[in-house]
């Protein structure tokens, strides 16, 4: 029996195409399709947008994108096995889907797609990470994305929404939250995936605010909170030791206890501190 878009359904797919699932691609499939247009909503209204979607395997999730009206879709796949299943989700939606065999971490998106751009992807996990913190440090601010829609274990995305004075919380919840709003859309039990992976996973999606929360140089933000959290059980006084000069002093004028630990620090503390450390810089 076919599905909405008059493809076959996606065990099918998988069968004609060979389409095993590989470990080391971080292969686990959806295969409901009523499950992936509910992620394809997640972003909102997509009629007549463009959205990028990282890792289509089999094209559950892009099939959900491109009936739920997305414009245009530019999908980069790894698995050169994946791409005739690919090419017949093209067919059935002419001129509105673009595949690239490629590795994401390498592909160029804005030489084949124009901004706004909803990202929507369900990743390794590795993969998903370097990519997120990637488009939490655009060239420019408000960035070329509309809105991230991403997959990740479920521990890695409580780690995007974390909010201070737990384990959870650390340089990722800090570059997430300082200038986007970030929350967990849907959470997802092993079975909804073929094979199952080990642990359960969550769909985080955040959307770029206009502005910063609170003003920071984003490259010291960053390396403040890396330090930071680098030797997270320290005091800050000692962990920050690196930025040099009297830290301290530094701390004091944030309104950072220099015994506090990094997990208790607030985000806007963190930006105050980013700006000490910048104005010590320029002066
Ligand atoms: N989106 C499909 C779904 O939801 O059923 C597949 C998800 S599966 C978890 C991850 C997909 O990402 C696989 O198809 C895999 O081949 C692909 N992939 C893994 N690493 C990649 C990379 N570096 N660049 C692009 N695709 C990658």
């Amino acid at each position: 029996m076919s599905a909405f878009d008059g493809l076959p359904p996606l065990r099918e797919v998988i069968r004609t195409h060979g389409l095993a699932a590989k470990k080391s691609l971080g292969q686990n499939f959806l295969l409901d399709l009523n499950l992936t247009a509910r992620i394809a909503r997640i972003p909102g209204d997509l009629s007549g947008a463009s959205v990028l979607e990282v890792g289509p395997g089999p094209g559950g999730l892009t099939r959900g994108l491109l009936a739920e009206g997305a414009g245009r879709v530019l999908a980069i796949e790894k698995d050169a096995r994946c791409l005739p299943a690919l090419a017949e989700v093209a067919a059935a939606y002419p001129g509105r889907l673009e595949v690239i065999e490629g590795d994401a971490l390498e592909v160029d998106a804005l030489a084949h797609l124009a901004p706004p751009i909803h990202v929507v992807a369900n990743l390794p996990y590795n993969v998903g990470t370097e990519l997120l913190t990637r488009w939490l440090s655009p060239p420019e601010w408000p960035p070329y994305w509309a809105s991230l829609t991403l997959m990740f274990q479920q521990e890695v995305a409580e780690r995007i929404v974390a909010q201070p004075g737990g384990k959870a919380y650390g340089r990722l919840a800090v570059l997430a939250q300082w200038r986007c709003e970030a929350r967990i859309a849907l959470r997802l039990p092993p079975e909804a995936f073929t094979p199952p992976p080990k642990v359960s996973s969550a769909v985080v999606h955040l959307r770029p605010l206009p502005e910063p929360r609170w003003p920071a140089d984003p490259d010291v933000l960053s390396s403040v909170v890396g330090m930071a959290f680098n030797q997270r059980r320290k005091m800050l006084r000692s962990s920050l030791k690196g930025l040099g000069g009297d830290v301290e002093a530094l701390l004091a004028a944030a309104g950072i206890a220099p015994t506090e630990r990094a997990e208790q620090v607030a985000i806007e503390q963190f930006a105050a501190l980013a700006r000490g450390v910048a104005a010590r810089t320029s002066s």
